[in-house]
C-alpha cells in the first residue's frame, strides 16, 4: 500500500530524515515513534506529497507520488499536527468545506458529509463554531477532514497531543475503529499509546529508524531485563566471573569504581527474574561483602528512552 525507499529530506544542512525506508500494508494500523524533532512530522509530509523529498522514492498504492501526485493523493486524509482553526465555519460547514476542496460528488456531498459528521461523534455540535469547541471536538473535526473523500489511508499527525485523558481514550477509540476500513498511520512520541493502537511500530529517532517491530516485541526488547543495582567490596576481583557461577545472570556491567575501593555494578536477567536472593548467597562464599542491592523498576517509557539513547538498530 505505501512504500518508503531510502528517503532524505534535508533543510539545508539540516538533515531531518535521513535514508529511511518502510513498507506498509494494506490494512495496518503503523505507529511512527520517536520524540520531538526525530522527524514524524517531515516523514509525513512527503508521505502526504506536501512537501518533496531530497532524494528517494514515495509509492502509494502502485503511484509515486511525484510523478502521479493527483492518484496518490487521493488515496490519503491527512491530519496535520496541531489543530488548525477555521475559526468562522460551524463543524458541518467546516466538513461541507472539505467535501468540496475535495471534489466529492456535488450529488452525494451532503449525505456523505453527514456520515463522516456521524462517525466521529460529531452530531452533536455540529452547529457550533469550530472555534467554540473543545480541544478534543476540535480534534474529531480535524479526523473529520481527513476522511472526506473516502481515503483509503490516514495519515495522522500526533492525534491525542493537548488532548486530557478522557478525549484521548475517545480519540483512540475512534482510530481503533477507523482501523477496521483504513490503513491508518499515526505518529507519537507515547509508547504506550502507540501500543495501544497499532499492530506495527517504527522508531525515529534523529532521522533515522531505529527499530520497527510489532508493540509486543519492542515491549519485550526494551523491557526484556530486569536490572539489579549492586554496590560491593571483591577484594579478589571475583565479579568478573560471577556470570559463570550464577547463570540468570545474562550480564555484568561496572559502572563506577568509587573512592572507598566499593564498586557498583548493574546486573541483568531476564524480567521473571529477581536476583537478589541468589546474589545474597552466592556473593557470600565468594567473599564479596554487599553494600548496597537494589532492583530496578524499567517503566516502558524508560526503556524507550534507552532504546533512543542506544541509537543503533
Ligand atoms: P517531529 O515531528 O518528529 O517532532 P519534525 O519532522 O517536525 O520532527 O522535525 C525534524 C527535524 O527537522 C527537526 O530538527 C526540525 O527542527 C527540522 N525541521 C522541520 N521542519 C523544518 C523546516 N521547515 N525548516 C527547517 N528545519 C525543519
Ligand atoms: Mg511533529
Amino acid at each position: 500500500m505505501i512504500e518508503v525507499k531510502n528517503v532524505t529530506k534535508k533543510y539545508g544542512s539540516t538533515i531531518a530524515v535521513d535514508n529511511i525506508s518502510f513498507k506498509i500494508k494494506e490494512g495496518e494500523i503503523v505507529g511512527l515513534l520517536g520524540p520531538n524533532g526525530a522527524g514524524k512530522s517531515t516523514t509525513m509530509n512527503m508521505l502526504t506529497g506536501y512537501i518533496e523529498t531530497t532524494e528517494g522514492q514515495i509509492i502509494i498504492a502502485g503511484n509515486d507520488i511525484s510523478k502521479k501526485p493527483k492518484k496518490a493523493k487521493a488515496q490519503i486524509g491527512y491530519m496535520p499536527e496541531g489543530v488548525p482553526l477555521y475559526s468562522d465555519l460551524t463543524v458541518k460547514e467546516f466538513v461541507t468545506y472539505m467535501a468540496e476542496l475535495k471534489k466529492v460528488d456535488r450529488k452525494t456531498r451532503k449525505e456523505k458529509v453527514e456520515k463522516i459528521i456521524e462517525q466521529t461523534g460529531l452530531k452533536e455540535v455540529e452547529k457550533k463554531l469550530t472555534r467554540n469547541l473543545s480541544r478534543g471536538y476540535k480534534q474529531r473535526v480535524s479526523m473529520a477532514g481527513a476522511l472526506v473523500g473516502e481515503p483509503k489511508i490516514l495519515i495522522l499527525d500526533e492525534p491525542t497531543v493537548g488532548l486530557d485523558p478522557k478525549q484521548i481514550t475517545e480519540i483512540r477509540a475512534l482510530i481503533k475503529e477507523l482501523g477496521k476500513t483504513h490503513t491508518v498511520i499515526l505518529s507519537s512520541h507515547i509508547l504506550s499509546e502507540v501500543s495501544q493502537i497499532c499492530n506495527k511500530v517504527i522508531i525515529i529517532n534523529k532521522g533515522k529508524i531505529i527499530a520497527e517491530d510489532t508493540p509486543e516485541n519492542l515491549e519485550k526488547k526494551v523491557s526484556g531485563n530486569n536490572n539489579t543495582y549492586l554496590t560491593v567490596e571483591d577484594p579478589e576481583n571475583k565479579m568478573e566471573t560471577i556470570k559463570e557461577k550464577i547463570t540468570q545472570i545474562k550480564d555484568v556491567k561496572l559502572v563506577k569504581e568509587n573512592e572507598d575501593g566499593t564498586k557498583q555494578y548493574i546486573l541483568e536477567s531476564d524480567k521473571d527474574v529477581d536476583l537478589r536472593k541468589i546474589i545474597f548467597t552466592e556473593l557470600a562464599k565468594e567473599n564479596i561483602t554487599i553494600f548496597e542491592m537494589k532492583n530496578e523498576d524499567i517503566t516502558l517509557e524508560d526503556a524507550f528512552m534507552k532504546l533512543i539513547e542506544g541509537g543503533k538498530k
